[in-house]
């Protein structure tokens, strides 16, 4: 037991690993030791894009002797899931999700993998990690899920359709939109009650025609 339990310590943080990943820089680094996910990506810094990293390369964490390129943006370039180690790890215990604002515990680690990259299933117990760091589908911005998929979504890609004037508005918009409406249907009111309709009268969306 205590040898299986040697294959899956993280050469990073030295405890069993959770979400264990290998290197991919050389064919050396898939049959070293792993390391937990979150490890990795802190220790490549990964959670920043390329150009914000504290530096441009750095040693493999396996032990191979790779250079790694930080300049790399894809999360391919640097680690690959261990799937095959999902069963061992299961006999250890649950896997916790490593953002510690989040925390929740899972009983395996494809349960966890599916909460961290987004892809939870109905049958699942937890959802999404809000804390974890995702890419938008409409803009590709990175950053917690909890923004992307919140604030971030609602300010720039939730638009709703404006019958009466044919655009898209903005969701965070849909109010204001609405009165600027009513304003304007309360003043063409006004104007046909009062009489003082005139052509091209500049209301801006409304095209008036002479009423005879
Ligand atoms: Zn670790
Ligand atoms: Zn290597
Ligand atoms: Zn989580
Ligand atoms: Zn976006
Ligand atoms: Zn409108």
């Amino acid at each position: 037991m205590e040898t299986i339990k040697d294959t899956i310590i993280c050469s990073i943080c030295t405890e069993i690993s959770t979400l264990p990943v290998h290197g991919v820089c050389c064919e050396t680094a898939k049959s070293l030791q792993p390391a937990c996910l979150i490890c990795v990506r802190q220790y490549c810094d990964l959670n920043n894009p390329p150009h914000l990293r504290r530096a441009k390369t750095i040693k493999s964490w396996s032990g191979c002797g790779c250079d790694l390129n930080l300049n790399n943006f894809s999360s391919k370039d640097f680690y690959r899931h261990t799937f095959e180690l999902d069963k061992i790890r299961n006999i250890f215990g649950p896997s916790k999700c490593p953002h510690e604002s989040c925390g929740q515990v899972f009983e395996t680690s494809a349960e966890l993998r599916r909460h961290l990259n987004g892809t939870v299933k109905s049958s699942d117990n937890f959802k999404n990690c809000l804390e974890a760091v995702c890419k938008c589908k409409h803009c590709n911005l990175v950053g917690k899920r909890k923004i992307i998929e919140g604030i971030h979504y609602y300010d720039e890609h939730a638009l709703i359709y404006c019958d009466v004037c044919k655009k898209n508005v903005n969701w965070s918009m849909i109010k204001e939109h609405y009165k600027m409406h009513e304003k304007q249907l309360d003043n063409l009111n006004y104007c046909i009650k009062n009489n003082i309709l005139k052509e091209n009268s500049g209301y801006v969306n409304f095209t008036i025609h002479k009423i005879n």
